[in-house]
């Protein structure tokens, strides 16, 4: 019989601990950057001024109510996210080879992709891992757990350049059994900040298709990192005109500032040929895990973002919102390096503006992590990750000089 005593203790999640202590901080020089959320120049979060106009028209709507959204969410929020993702003019949606459906945000699209494939790519005789990047977003690890997907890991940092770790991943990539699954950050690493280039990508993609390796693309930061939605989805748009059977997470929380709402996406494009077809299969088999997961997704985030996509001059301004985000973030990068440079702090602090989007790895180790939290009430990752948002005009001084002190 079940016992309640067998259940042990768990660890508390190290990032959400990390909140808690900040919080809990009360000197008045302190510094968050934990977790990846955006922060304007004050320190506050900002409603995009696109999702405030949103709002208001829901508000106003007569026809809003409280219904239940179909089990694939709202039709016209999952298209305009297939064009938001592929591009207006992909083939993969002129020939319907692909299927959406409406999810818990990011996470919710990872989890819905991975029991997918836990129960129809791997067979009772036949099991492929997922290979995730060294490092990648702690919750990869958790979310294959939960559905018995088996995981392994193929190199991506190189802490002696902090950049791509590009020969360890290829040779990785090329010695994978065929078929594995490889889940592939679109843009803007999480935890690293370092992306492929477009170079780069291309050799990926040769080896993925020689080893028959099938991609899952997680797209946490379309348009955040860069500040061009479509620079951002660049790889995942080769990958498809490349012919691959692929499947993508898309997550609104940080590109539409939706966080809490949980407005996202889980795309499958079925390889060109028959692809119409398989799509539609697939779907219906999507569709009865989401029934039994959650019924049907939320609907008021993915109502806001889906008024901002389907509208040309409400998205014109999402695009203007996204550039004072990641334009923002840009130039603390600028700014935190040049300090850096400038106090000749030890070291090379190039990385700091050749990584891109919510974070920076920035090197420090877990002895000079632990010490700035101490000596200067400075909040980051164990891992030397910090949330680049969390810098701003008034406090970069300050945390350039912090830095400069625990690495001497
Ligand atoms: N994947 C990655 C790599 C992420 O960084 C995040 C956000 N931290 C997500 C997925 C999903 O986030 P959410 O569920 O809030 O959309």
């Amino acid at each position: 019989a079940f016992s309640a005593d067998v259940v042990p203790q768990a660890p508390e999640d190290p990032l959400f601990g990390l909140m808690a202590a900040y919080r809990a901080d009360n000197d008045k020089n302190k510094v968050d950057l934990g977790i990846g959320a955006y922060r304007g120049d004050d320190a506050k979060p900002w409603v995009l001024p696109v999702v405030k106009k949103a709002e208001e028209i829901l508000r106003n709507d007569p026809n809003i109510n409280h219904e239940y959204l179909p089990i694939a969410g709202l039709p016209d929020f999952t298209s305009a996210s297939q064009k938001v993702i592929l591009g207006a003019d992909s083939s993969a949606i002129q020939e319907k080879r692909i299927t959406s459906l409406q999810t818990i945000s990011g996470t919710g699209a990872v989890h819905l992709g991975a029991l997918f494939l836990t129960k129809f790519y791997n067979t009772s005789s036949q099991k492929y891992s997922i290979y995730l990047s060294a490092p990648t977003w702690a919750n990869h690890n958790q979310i294959m757990s939960n559905v018995n997907l088996p995981t392994t890991t193929y190199p991506y940092f190189s802490a002696n350049t902090k950049g791509l770790d590009f020969d360890g991943m290829l040779s990785a990539l090329q010695e994978a059994p065929e078929k594995s699954i490889i889940l592939l950050h679109a843009c803007a690493h999480n935890p690293t900040g370092v992306d492929p280039t477009d170079e780069q990508w291309k050799e990926i993609a040769k080896v993925m298709k020689q080893r028959h390796l099938f991609p899952f693309f997680d797209c946490a930061y379309q348009g955040f990192a860069s500040g061009d939605l479509n620079r951002d989805a660049w790889a995942i748009r080769y990958f498809i005109d490349q012919g691959f059977e692929l499947c993508i997470a898309q997550s609104y929380a940080k590109n539409f500032g939706l966080y809490g709402e949980r407005a996202g996406c889980f795309h499958f494009i079925a390889a060109p040929n028959d692809g119409a077809e398989t799509a539609k299969r697939v779907g219906s088999q999507l569709a009865i895990l989401q029934r039994s997961e959650i019924s049907n997704p939320p609907a008021y985030g993915a109502r806001i973002a889906s008024l901002v996509l389907n509208d040309p001059k409400l998205f014109a301004e999402w695009e203007a919102n996204l550039k004072t985000m990641s334009g923002r973030i840009m130039d603390m990068r600028h700014a935190l390096r040049s300090k850096l440079e400038e106090m000749e702090t030890p070291g090379s602090w190039k990385h700091i503006t050749e990584q891109i989007g919510m974070f920076s790895f920035t090197g420090l180790n877990e002895k000079q992590v632990a010490k700035l939290k101490e000596e200067s009430h400075v909040y980051m990752t164990k891992n030397g990750r910090i949330s680049m948002a969390g810098l701003n005009t008034r406090n970069i001084d300050y945390f350039a000089k912090a830095v400069d002190k625990v690495v001497r």
